[in-house]
C-alpha cells in the first residue's frame, strides 16, 4: 500500500483529497486536526499502521503494520438529526462490502462488526465542534484483514477475527477499502430513510437474545435485544416487561450470562 496506488484504486470515488502515513499514532487524531484546518467534505486519512489508535473509551485499536485497514473519512457539515445514525452507516458499508465476498456481518450495536460471531472490524465517530455547532465528523473504521490483524486473545474482551481468516484466501486491502468507501458514498443520501433503519436493524447481532448494555460503573441495563429506534437507539425488553432503550454513546453490549 502506498500513496500513487491508493489514489489509483480510488480514483472512481469522489473523495476530494487523500492523506496516506505509512505509520500514524491515530488517523482519527490526524483528521480531526485536519477537519478543523479546512479539509473538505470527503476527504481520507489512511494509514499502513496505527502506533496508537483509539476504540471508544480510549481502549486500544489494534493496527499491526501492513496488515489490517485504518481509515478516517471526514464528513462536513452533517445534519444534526441525523447524527446518531452515522455509526449505522459506516457498520453497514463494511457489511455491504462484506457481502460481495459472500460473508454476511452482524453489527454488534453501535459500532462493531462480527463476522461469525468475532470482531473484525470497529466505528469510532468524533466530532469537531464549532461553537455549539458540530462543523465536522470524523468517521474512524478499523478493519481486520490479515490473520496477523488479530491482537492476541489476552488483550481482548471480546473475540476477534480477520476477513482473511474467515474467508479462507487473501484479499486485496486496497480494492476492499474501495469497496466500503464506495458502499459508504452510496448509502450517504439514504441516511435519513425508513429503509435505511431497517437494513441497519436487521443486521443487528443478538437480536431477540439477552443482552446486557453497560452504561457506566454503576448502571446496567439487561433484557432481550428487540431492535433500534428511529434515532439508532437500542431497544430492550427488561426483566420487569418494560421496553428501555440505550442512546448511542459510550455504552457497551455483552451477550448477558
Ligand atoms: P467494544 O465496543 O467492544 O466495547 P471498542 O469498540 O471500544 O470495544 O473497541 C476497543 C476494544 O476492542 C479493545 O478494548 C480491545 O479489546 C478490542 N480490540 C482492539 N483492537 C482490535 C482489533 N484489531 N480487532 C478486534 N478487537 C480489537
Amino acid at each position: 500500500m502506498n500513496a500513487q496506488t491508493l489514489q489509483k484504486k480510488l480514483s472512481d470515488l469522489p473523495l476530494e483529497r487523500l492523506r496516506y502515513f505509512e505509520s500514524v499514532g491515530s488517523t482519527n487524531d490526524e483528521a480531526l486536526a485536519w477537519a478543523a484546518s479546512g479539509a473538505p467534505d470527503l476527504s481520507l486519512v489512511i494509514a499502513d499502521e496505527q502506533t496508537s489508535g483509539r476504540g471508544r473509551l480510549n481502549r486500544k485499536w489494534f493496527t499491526p503494520k501492513g496488515t489490517a485497514l485504518a481509515f478516517s473519512l471526514i464528513l462536513r457539515s452533517p445534519a444534526p438529526a441525523l447524527l446518531p445514525r452515522t455509526v449505522g452507516l459506516a457498520a453497514l458499508s463494511i457489511a455491504d462490502s462484506l457481502l460481495v465476498h459472500q460473508l454476511a456481518a452482524r453489527i454488534k450495536w453501535p459500532n462493531d462488526v462480527l463476522v461469525n460471531g468475532r470482531k473484525a472490524g470497529g466505528v469510532l465517530i468524533e466530532t469537531v465542534w464549532s461553537g455549539t455547532e458540530i462543523d465536522s465528523l470524523v468517521i474512524g473504521m478499523g478493519i481486520n484483514v490479515q490473520r496477523d490483524s488479530v491482537p492476541p486473545a489476552e488483550d481482548l474482551q471480546f473475540p476477534a477475527t480477520s476477513l482473511e481468516e474467515e474467508l479462507g484466501r487473501a484479499l486485496d486491502r486496497e480494492e476492499f477499502l474501495h469497496d466500503v468507501l464506495s458502499a459508504f458514498i452510496a448509502r450517504r443520501p439514504q441516511l435519513g430513510t425508513d429503509a435505511f433503519m431497517k437494513d441497519w436493524e436487521d443486521l443487528l447481532a443478538f437480536r431477540g437474545e439477552r443482552v446486557q448494555i453497560r452504561v457506566n460503573e454503576s448502571e446496567t441495563h439487561t433484557g432481550e435485544l428487540l431492535g433500534i429506534d428511529s434515532r439508532g437507539a437500542l431497544r430492550l425488553r427488561n426483566e420487569h416487561g418494560n421496553v428501555v432503550t440505550a442512546q448511542v454513546g459510550d455504552v457497551s453490549l455483552r451477550p448477558a450470562a
